[in-house]
């Protein structure tokens, strides 16, 4: 059996030309672009914008990583190449675009920018009809270019959470409703996987994010980018650079069962001068890591009595209510012109953290929220 290949490559900065010179090798290592990479082809790329940060934040896919790719591309002779994605939530787009850097680059280098607005349901079996992207089959190649980051649900968001992000975003916090506990999200991001696969991945991993991704998180210089056809496979080894194996993985375990790709270490051909850096990142991880290790039955249990919720910040919250807009469950209220969540109803999705333009909400223990009331009381 023909092993499936990633590449692994080391590249320290955001610097253009090194940028290039990297992804073309990591494209090559990897067994070069889709067949379908033709010089006519109508291109898709899907970064991860989370939501409307710069890029110093390392919450989205680096711009200079986004153009260096279309720069490829242009190499190949491809000339319709649109730039997509759906942050959770209703978003402001120009917002989106301009913060994350993404206008700057589409107006330089003459590619489209599309809002998923327009959708078209796709039945997954299991969950009914998703809304998903509606002019996704009018593209060629899609090409997926995630962040390697943290995420206090699923543990890591890299390929195959990025693809989630071609469902319409308005529709997103409402899923957390069907999969309320990171194991059950995990099954149903797996299944959601297999309607919107793409063709080819490269990853941002020249800077990851440690601690509480996929917003809150810090950044962390790994200085290294991937490539694959298969996700899972990208996966499975950029698990590792944060100590994971991908059986530990929920979404991984879930979509290789579904057979949408290979998580199996003796399937996978690591290669690339960064192929052994990558198992020896140790980049820290999510502080809520330890909650997985519990039997799914006793999460919410867990996260009530030991663990952290969500909290808004008073000092650091702008007031613009954008989290409260991407509360599916309402239980985010105003009182007397400032936002407070109100534990009892809240699903722990993380809609609210990834919404916040300015890190105002945190995750906290109770403990924690009470050394900061007394804090307030102190004043
Ligand atoms: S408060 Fe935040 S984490 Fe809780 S349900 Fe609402 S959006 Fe989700
Ligand atoms: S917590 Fe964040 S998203 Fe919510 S109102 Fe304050 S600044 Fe806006």
């Amino acid at each position: 059996m023909n092993k499936t290949k990633v590449s692994a490559v080391m590249c320290e900065s955001y610097d253009l030309p090194l940028l290039e010179e990297k992804i073309r090798a990591a494209v090559e290592l990897a067994g070069g672009w889709p067949e379908k990479m033709k010089p006519g082809a109508k291109v898709l790329l899907k970064p991860n914008l989370l939501s409307a940060k710069t890029p110093d934040q390392c919450v989205t896919t680096h711009p200079e990583f986004v153009r260096a790719v279309i720069r490829e591309l242009r190499r190949k002779g491809v000339e319709k190449i649109t730039i997509a994605d759906s942050p959770a939530g209703v978003y402001p787009w120009e917002e989106l675009w301009e913060k994350t850097g993404m206008k700057k680059v589409a107006d330089e280098e003459k590619v489209e920018l599309l809002p998923i607005e327009n959708f078209e349901r796709v039945e997954i079996p299991g969950y009914g009809h998703i809304p998903v992207l509606k002019e996704l089959k009018s593209f060629d190649v899609f090409i997926s270019l995630p962040k390697l980051k943290t995420h206090i649900l699923t543990k890591i968001t890299v390929a195959v959470k990025n693809s989630y992000g071609l469902v319409v975003g308005e529709s997103k916090s409402a899923f957390h409703a069907v999969a309320p506990s990171p194991r059950k999200m995990a099954n149903f991001i797996a299944t959601v996987f297999g309607k919107i696969k793409p063709d080819f991945v490269i990853v941002d991993a020249v800077e990851s994010m440690q601690g509480d991704g996929p917003a809150n998180g810090r950044p962390f210089k790994s200085g290294i980018i991937m490539a694959g056809f298969d996700s899972v496979a990208v996966d499975s080894c950029a698990c590792t650079a944060y100590g994971y194996k991908p059986q530990d993985i929920q979404l991984l375990v879930k979509v290789s069962e579904l057979g949408h790709g290979t998580m199996q270490k003796e399937n996978i051909d690591l290669v690339g001068d960064a192929a052994e850096k990558l198992g020896r990142l140790k980049i820290p991880r999510s502080k809520s890591d330890i909650l997985h290790r519990f039997p799914e039955r006793m999460f919410h249990l867990l996260t009530l009595l030991l663990t952290y919720r969500p909290f808004i910040v008073q000092e650091n919250c702008i007031k613009c209510g954008k989290c409260f807009k991407a509360c599916s469950q309402k239980a985010i209220f105003s009182e007397g012109g400032s936002f407070r969540v109100n534990s009892k109803g809240c699903i722990l999705c993380m809609c609210c953290l990834e919404a916040c333009p300015v890190k105002a909400v945190e995750l906290r223990s109770p403990f924690q929220k009470f050394m900061a009331l007394m804090k307030f009381f102190k004043k």
